[in-house]
């Protein structure tokens, strides 16, 4: 997916434009934690192309003057973002503070879209020669609120987002490895790709340039994404918990297998759950590796405790394997390896529509649908359909009669039967006229 980040000065509008953009889903599933409120970025759609939108606004940082606070936003756009787009308000003109901004955003390769909010009137194009005096190219006149000018827009974003084709497709597994500060991580990129890779994006002034890392584990080829993020100790950046979980959000979005990790050595936090739930929002295969072990005493007897609570606090990630490493003595890193493997195995895995059917009939056998909605769901049968993800479509008497709690039931017996460990499974209700 692609990435777009809106910047700007206070009161342009961002988060106006930020909402008319993003497409609510209206979440299904309970127990996803808090991220989701008071979010900063979003999943939108356009002409069938799906990206993510940020508003860099929502980033804020206490004590910080203005001009140290906008530079930071839109470094955080010229770093997470594929596209940028320079929102400005037309009752204001164009400002000293835009023609900072505009000088920050001179720097990056990345396509600039300057776009001009509260742009009520009709046919006026002229204004817009105003504001190609900061050299960002010929500006989009949009009325947010109004929705003037916001499809010209969008069709401008599209258009000057990665091409899909264009996205490296080769046979390395690309993985990323997110967990709140102190868990480890560094310390397990260290262990896999060793110390002595000095990190290029250290050297000030540059520091947000994402570094990844390829790596060759028993002839199988990976590449660990963002490493010199997870490395890089920088002070302002840590501190913004908004933009760490930012951070997260757009590695995972490139990630084809999420590692997610946790110090089993202490208790599970908001924070660990927070970070998990946006690799459940983005639908991607994940293992829990819970480091620190080295720290635990008693571990035979420890293991089926932690599993039971890391099980209890990532209840939406029932399907996620969880695997006890110690960065820091490297031991059973090589576990990491073979549970991605299996990960990938299982994503390829496809289940004979015969055997599928005989499980969907067991199910309903041994638990028959409840009533719901002013009905009671029958499925006459199903079969698994191409897709990256295991997909399943089932034919049925009425859709609206699935229950969630129903649906969970027959995932579970999909994954007891088939596996499918690590991976989100999707499962598919239609009619059959
Ligand atoms: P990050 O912020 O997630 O990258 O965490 P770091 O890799 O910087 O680790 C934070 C602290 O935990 C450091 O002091 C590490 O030495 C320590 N640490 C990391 N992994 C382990 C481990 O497996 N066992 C122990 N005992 N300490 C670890």
């Amino acid at each position: 997916k692609g990435i777009v980040a809106i910047v700007g000065r206070p009161n342009v509008g961002k988060s106006s434009l930020f909402n008319r953009i993003i497409r609510e889903k209206k979440s299904i599933v309970e127990d996803i934690p808090g991220v989701t409120r008071d979010r900063i970025y979003g999943n939108a759609e356009w002409l069938t192309r799906q990206f993510i939108i940020i508003d860099t606004g929502g980033i804020t940082l206490e004590d910080q003057p203005f001009a140290k606070e906008i530079k930071i936003q839109a470094e955080i756009a010229m770093t997470e973002a594929d596209v940028i787009v320079f929102l400005l308000n037309h009752q204001d003109g164009l400002t000293d503070e835009d023609k900072v901004i505009a000088r920050i955003l001179y720097k990056t390769k990345k396509p600039v879209i300057v776009a001009v909010n509260k742009y009520d009137k009709k046919g006026l194009s002229t204004d817009a020669y105003e504001y190609m005096s900061i050299g960002l190219g010929e500006p989009i006149m949009i009325s947010s609120t109004h929705g003037i000018g916001v499809g010209d827009l969008l069709d401008k974003m599209i258009a000057e987002m990665p091409k899909i084709e264009d996205e490296i497709k080769d046979d390395r597994t690309r993985m990323a490895i997110i967990g709140k500060p102190n868990v480890g991580k560094s310390s397990l990129v260290n262990s896999l790709v060793g110390e002595e890779r000095m990190i290029v994006s250290e050297i000030a002034g540059t520091t947000l340039d994402a570094v990844d890392s390829n790596l060759q584990v028993n002839g199988k080829k990976y590449t660990l994404i963002d490493t010199a993020g997870i490395r890089r100790k920088s002070k302002v950046f840590e501190t913004i918990e908004k933009y760490s979980y930012l951070r997260s959000l757009t590695t995972i979005n490139s990630a084809d297998i999420v590692l997610l990790m946790i110090d089993s050595s202490v208790k599970i936090t908001d924070q660990d759950t927070n970070i998990g739930g946006l690799a459940y929002e983005e639908r991607k295969p994940i293992i829990i590796i819970a480091n620190k072990w080295d720290l635990v005493k008693d571990k035979e007897k420890q293991i089926l405790k932690k599993e039971d609570e890391i099980r209890a606090y990532f209840k939406y990630l029932q399907y996620a394997k969880i695997i006890f490493v110690s960065a820091h003595d490297k031991t059973r890193i090589g576990k990491i390896f073979e549970a991605v493997e299996d990960v990938k195995e299982a994503l390829n895995r496809k289940i004979k529509t015969s055997v599928f059917n005989e499980v969907l009939n067991r199910a309903q056998l041994i638990n028959p649908a409840p009533n719901h909605n002013g009905g009671r769901l029958k499925i006459y049968y199903g079969s698994q359909v191409e897709a990256y993800l295991p997909t399943f479509v089932m034919f049925v008497n009425n859709p609206s009669y699935v229950h969630f709690s129903y649906k969970r039931f027959l995932e579970n017996q999909i994954r007891l039967q088939f596996g499918f460990d690590g991976v989100p499974i999707t499962l598919l209700f239609r009619e059959r006229k």
